[in-house]
């Protein structure tokens, strides 16, 4: 079977996660969370297309919670999902609009994605599977960082492969190390039914402001993404402000100040001040 340049782009980032992280195995009930966004209907795209290609077997189970905006998107994805054969299995909440409530006093995506995912967790309990696919992707994981660090002070991303509860269930992304552009053009060529978000937060989360300031780094020099991506990567600890850099110098530090520099070489953390 011969397959186009944009499908063989994605499948093969995702092929590469996948085996980076030994994802996928064979028998696994996959649950995959579905928003009705470009990413995850391009996973369970391809996730799905990748059966007829690898030995691997799986099923897939799509996921849908619905947050509560009209109109719900929840036809046009299941409609999606059975022309592949598959069931999708929807819960209708008021995530959304309680996120938006006066009573929330939190971030609306916080609180909502917080209800999502606790949704998303019990559903895949209920059908019986071991993992549970996000279509977070490689931008996600950056501006992620970022939004970590200016929000919550926190040096953290998401990950690609996370356990939860004692092993229950392990959550996948399949899409984390592709980029965001690929999976577009993978929708876009693919005819993807990708629904409009109703949110009103939709177009106006840190997410976008992270995502815009970020640009303009990547459009002043295109070694910039990647050399975020590669530092994810490369984590320091001994040059980072840690507890345990603490409770290892602190008291030594102490004891020696004013003392001789220790002549050993430092990374370049110069603010030009
Ligand atoms: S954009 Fe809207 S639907 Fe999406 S997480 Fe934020 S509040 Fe929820």
């Amino acid at each position: 079977m011969r397959f186009p340049g944009w499908y063989k782009k994605l499948n093969r980032s995702v092929g590469r996660a996948i085996g980076a992280y030994g994802m996928i195995a064979d028998g696994d009930r996959i649950a995959v969370g579905i928003s009705g966004g470009k990413d995850s209907l391009a996973l369970l795209s391809i996730l799905h297309r990748r059966l007829a290609t690898i030995p691997v077997r799986y099923e897939l189970f799509p996921v849908y919670i619905d947050p509560g905006f009209e109109p719900s998107p929840a036809p046009v994805i299941e409609d999606f999902c059975s022309r592949l054969g598959l069931r999708l299995h929807v819960e209708y909440s008021r995530n959304g609009i309680v996120a938006h409530s006066a009573e929330n006093r939190e971030n609306p995506c916080f609180l909502c994605a917080r209800l999502r995912r606790k949704m998303l967790f019990e559903k895949t309990v209920t059908l019986g599977c071991n993992k549970l696919a996000l279509g977070h992707h490689k931008d996600d994981l950056i501006e992620t960082f970022f939004i970590n660090v200016l929000y919550s002070g926190q040096v953290c991303t998401i990950v690609p492969v996370q356990s939860f509860f004692g092993g229950a269930f392990t959550m996948i992304r399949p899409l984390a190390y592709s980029d965001e552009a690929d999976i577009r053009s993978f929708a876009e060529k693919a005819g993807l039914p990708v629904v409009v978000n109703a949110c009103p937060s939709a177009s106006s989360s840190r997410r976008s402001e992270i995502k815009s300031l970020l640009n303009r780094f990547y459009q002043s020099n295109r070694k910039v993404r990647g050399n975020i991506f590669r530092a994810l990567h490369h984590v320091n600890a001994d040059f980072m402000l840690t507890a345990e850099h603490l409770r290892r110098h602190g008291s030594l530090q102490r004891s020696l100040a004013g003392s001789i520099d220790s002549g050993q070489d430092q990374p370049t953390m110069d603010t030009h001040r």
